[in-house]
């Protein structure tokens, strides 16, 4: 139907005949019968100059033929790709007529997001969601041919499923079939990739739909998109390697530019510098240990605490005593019991209530340990090392983190997490991340003894302070595994009755193995320059989960529900 695309005229193509189809931007008049109609496509924009033009309005899809010429002198647009060159003589064939669209589609314009959602159709057309699809479409096909040219294997893997071990809400599907029993769709391919890999695939990937029931935030759907991998005969080293490779391919596809090689985070060190498991390097000082320099300290709030911390907050020293006070807040609200803040005065003293408790040394060694300048405000906590740690890394984000998608793009790995996170209300040890998660082998004898204590062979991978995705090395090993159970308080029988497929596998040669999965939407949003990641998918839940398109989720024919053998309660209170 056509022979260009609007957005790829150029000077060069002056002269040419050329057919064009598309949307109608903008139509301005000129002269009685003349107009300016600017023509859409997914290329871009271009000026066509039409004869008689008066049926022609926004959103009409049409075919113009005209010829490309350059502008007249003094009239190109330098914001427009097109802007050197129109199309003149045109003949316009309408398409199809169209309604005056709901809202405008301009970048300009912010229209409300459930109406846009309404007509994603119509918000589609705008520049910027054009470009975050693109930006979408780019990076998929960069993670497919990293993972291609590595020697990764794409498999696809069951969406009806049962449940996996990662400890999310499952989304259940009734089965026809066998009344009464339900799938589950999956939370990721967890097992599924386990499985292949005992089935000798060796090393696979899968650009995976994942689906949780959990509540929806900016960085949240109920589905969401991971590239996932796995893979055996590895170490961490080797998935670390991989993943990198990957995500780097794929950052330079979409801003082209390769940051730099992606740092390594031990988690305690991430703890003590960030007071983060998913530090955002772009977020202003590091969190500095005060420990040393109030060791012999008479003033009473610091003397014998656990852990003294301090974070140098550059140029906020004149932050109003409302903000400080809210900060204490804030403090508290995460369990600290307070928050000292000091101001550094233009000659370098210490302004502060406890500025008198401190004696010179202390204050000099607080200067010099948080290497605070003049107009700089330091905040310290002096807590349990977890509250400390916790505390000053949320007021480091609260008050220096730039926006997530705002460059420059800051990879971290958080390495040696560990195995568990805490215990659970029967003192049982909660995993970090799964279940089959290989401790660290020089940890194994405290499994027993301390099991807060292991370390695990799992990693995150973090950009800008948003977790990115997380893998481990797994066990593979049926004893390592019984461990784990034991510690878990999974009886045999539970494990059998959850896993026992996977834990069959395992007795039918499981190699060595390992892998990760990449957050997909999060990636691109911020590649994309969004904070929130509805914006780079196509058809997106609104935050109550509902699509305002579509109007999913709906009630069904009571004669589908009795197929199903499923009877609606009314809704409880
Ligand atoms: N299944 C994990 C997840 O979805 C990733 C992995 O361990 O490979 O987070």
């Amino acid at each position: 139907m056509r022979s260009d695309r609007c957005g790829e005229l150029r000077p060069d193509d002056a002269g040419r005949e050329v057919t064009l189809c598309g949307w109608v931007a903008r139509r301005r008049e000129h002269g009685e019968h003349l107009a300016f109609v600017d023509l859409r496509d997914r290329s871009g924009v271009v000026q066509c100059v039409v004869d008689g033009a008066s049926d022609l309005r926004s959103e009409f899809v049409v075919r113009i033929v005209g010829t490309v010429r350059l502008r007249p002198e003094g009239t190109a647009n330098p914001d427009l790709a097109t802007g050197d060159v129109e199309v003149g003589d045109c003949t316009v064939e309408v398409l199809n007529p169209a309604e005056p669209p709901p809202f405008p589609v301009s970048d300009r314009v912010d229209a409300d997001e459930t109406l846009r959602l309404r007509h994603r159709y119509v918000d589609l057309r705008r520049d910027r969601m054009q470009r975050n699809l693109e930006a979408r479409a780019r990076v998929n096909a960069a993670l497919r041919a990293a993972m291609e040219r590595h020697g990764f294997l794409e498999v696809e893997t069951p969406l009806l499923w049962v449940p996996t071990p990662e400890g999310a809400r499952e989304f259940v599907i009734p089965s026809r079939l066998q009344p009464g029993s339900f799938y589950v769709l999956p939370q990721s391919p967890q097992l599924a990739k386990q499985l292949l890999m005992v089935g000798g695939l060796d090393r696979y990937y899968q650009i995976a739909r994942c689906l949780r029931d959990e509540d929806l935030r900016a960085d949240r759907q109920f589905e969401f998109t991971q590239l996932d991998l796995e893979a055996s005969f590895v170490g961490q080293d080797d998935v670390l390697d991989v993943v990198s490779d990957a995500v780097l391919d794929a950052t330079e596809a979409v801003v082209g530019e390769r940051p730099e090689a992606i740092p390594r985070l031990p988690w305690t060190e991430a703890m003590e510098r960030f007071g983060s498991d998913k530090p955002d390097l772009r977020a202003g000082p590091e969190l500095v240990e005060l420990g040393p320099v109030f060791a012999g300290t008479g003033f009473r709030a610091f003397a014998g605490a656990e852990c003294i911390k301090g974070l140098r907050v550059p140029g906020q020293g004149d932050l109003g005593r409302n903000r400080l006070d809210a900060l204490t807040e804030t403090a508290k609200a995460l369990g600290a019991k307070g928050l000292v803040w000091l101001r550094v005065a233009p000659g370098g003293a210490l302004e502060s209530p406890v500025a008198k408790f401190l004696d010179d040394e202390e204050r000099g060694g607080l200067l010099v340990a948080t290497a605070a300048d003049p107009g700089d405000l330091v905040l310290v906590v002096a807590d349990e090392r977890s509250t400390a740690q916790a505390v000053l890394g949320q007021l480091r984000l609260d008050l220096g983190r730039p926006p997530v998608s705002t460059g420059p793009y800051r990879f971290t790995w958080v390495v040696d997490f560990p195995l568990f996170e805490g215990l659970d209300g029967d003192g049982r040890p909660v995993p970090a991340h799964h279940a089959f998660t290989m401790p660290h082998v020089d940890d194994l004898e405290l499994l027993a003894s301390d099991p807060l204590a292991v370390r695990s062979q799992s990693y995150d991978l973090v950009l800008n302070g948003w977790e990115l995705g997380s893998g481990s090395i797994r066990i593979h090993r049926a004893d390592v595994q019984a461990r784990i159970f034991a510690t878990l308080g999974i009886s045999e029988e539970e494990a059998e009755a959850r896993f026992g497929f996977l834990l069959g596998a395992f007795r039918y040669g499981a190699p060595p193995h390992g892998g990760f999965a990449v957050g997909l939407d999060r990636l691109v949003a911020i590649l994309a320059g969004e904070d929130n990641i509805r914006e780079v998918i196509a058809f997106p839940k609104t935050q109550s989960g509902v699509d305002p398109l579509t109007g999913a989720p709906a009630p069904v024919a009571p004669r589908l529900l009795a197929d199903l053998g499923v009877r609606v309660l009314p809704p409880e209170g």
